[in-house]
């Protein structure tokens, strides 16, 4: 039998599909008791105080960013290892991301390529910035691929630049981190963020197809974010039409429209509730590969480390291109061939036009991003994937590295 394995396939069981139907049946479709149960179950897995759920993570990262009052000039360390929405959400409110390098072997942001940026900023203002004496004011670090970054090493960085701190935890849910064996876990969303954004979108570790949460210790932070998720409206729908409700509002301020409706938060309730056990099956499928293609010499595999909870929303190999006979654009095609689907987290930001052609980034100012992204591909890892998938995706890789070894 021949066995396709597509690079995710989404995992809905059928309480999610009538919670769907439920929904539509109650009449109430936008953001209301489903999205509020959503929201509290959530800031209860994480263990914050307030959770705003949102249409998007990149929603949840535009709402922290505004929230934290960031402006036009000012300029933001972002890494340039990371997804559009990242980088995008500084550009919103005309301010500039400053790019980092990552670290070889997470590919998380390495600090202490950041110190080496702010360092040159003081002596060379960025081409493309409108001001010469651009303020730094956050950072956004990314746990790429649901592998914390030292968040203690976050909070010192931020505390000594006088920086606020936003985690992009797109890939994190549930994830956490401690600093020695002895410590007890953190969980990702605990707190050492001013605000920690999640996605829901279609292929990430939890979805409700599209979603997002913002999540924060910080009231007035909340505040403000769930101000702006709606129009700016002194209060929601769901406060005017339920029970004693009045129909009247205020806007209170320019918002926006990143409410995340009922439909999608009846799905997001029972993805919730089966978040520890879908991200167990993804860590087995993760050690198999560990176990499987770890004397394989062509290959280097995604870094796994005893003190964290990785959520194993990627799973990364870096191939050795010094001891294949193909790049890693045709090792991707033979992938292809044998019915193998893959991805790659990812093109890193410096050389996409839009930042190429603003901002002047060269190649060389990002070396390891710049040789690791030309090495990287995301093997197939879903909670649904079937043990058959799993032997054919490692009999692939296995076979490839075999037939095109140098
Ligand atoms: C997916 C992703 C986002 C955006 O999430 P959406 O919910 O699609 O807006 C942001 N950052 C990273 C690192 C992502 O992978």
């Amino acid at each position: 039998m021949k066995i396709q394995v597509p690079f995710f396939r989404a995992d809905l069981n059928a309480q999610e599909v009538e919670e769907v139907v439920a929904t539509l049946r109650s009449g109430w479709l936008t953001s209301g008791p489903r999205v509020r149960s959503f929201e509290q179950g959530f800031a209860a897995a994480v263990g914050a105080p307030n959770a705003i759920a949102v249409n998007s993570c990149t929603a949840a990262l535009h709402l922290a960013v505004e929230a934290l009052g960031l402006k036009p000039g000012q300029a933001v360390l972002v890494p340039t290892m990371t997804f559009a929405a990242t980088a995008e959400v500084v550009r919103y409110l005309g301010a500039i991301p400053v790019l980092v390098d990552c670290e070889p072997l997470t590919t998380n942001m390495d600090l202490n390529d950041a110190v080496r940026k702010l360092a040159q900023l003081k002596s060379e203002p960025l081409p493309g910035s409108l001001t010469e004496d651009l303020k730094v004011v956050g950072i956004i670090p990314v746990h790429v691929g649901g592998l914390m970054m030292n968040i203690e090493a976050v909070r010192k960085f931020s505390a000594a630049h006088g920086l606020w701190a936003i985690e992009d935890a797109a890939h994190a849910f549930p994830a956490a981190w401690r600093q020695t064996s002895v410590e007890p876990w953190q969980r990702c969303g605990e707190g050492t963020a001013a605000v920690t954004c999640f996605s829901f979108y279609a292929n990430k570790t939890i979805t409700t197809g599209e979603g997002g949460m913002a999540v924060t210790h910080d009231a007035d932070l909340a505040e403000r974010m769930r101000l702006m998720s709606l129009h700016g409206l002194s209060n929601d729908a769901w406060e005017r039409y339920s029970g004693g409700g009045s129909w009247d509002y205020r806007i209170m301020a320019p918002g926006y429209k990143y409410n995340l409706t009922d439909i999608a938060a009846g799905i997001g309730i029972h993805q919730l509730a089966r978040a520890d056990q879908m991200r167990r099956r993804r860590e087995d499928i993760a050690l198999r590969y560990l176990e499987e293609l770890g004397g394989v010499e062509e290959v280097e595999l995604p870094a796994n480390d005893v003190n964290r909870i990785h959520s194993w929303h990627l799973f990364p190999i870096r191939l050795r291109l010094e001891r294949l006979l193909i790049n890693r654009n045709e090792f991707i095609e033979k992938l292809k061939q044998s019915d193998v689907g893959c991805s790659v987290h990812w093109r890193p930001l410096h050389l996409h036009p839009y930042y190429q052609e603003t901002f002047h980034w060269r190649p060389e100012d990002f070396p390891v991003a710049t040789a690791l992204w030309e090495r990287l591909i995301s093997l197939p890892i879903f909670p649904g994937m079937r043990d058959n998938e799993l032997e054919h995706v490692i009999h692939t890789v296995r076979g490839l590295c075999a037939q095109y070894a140098r």
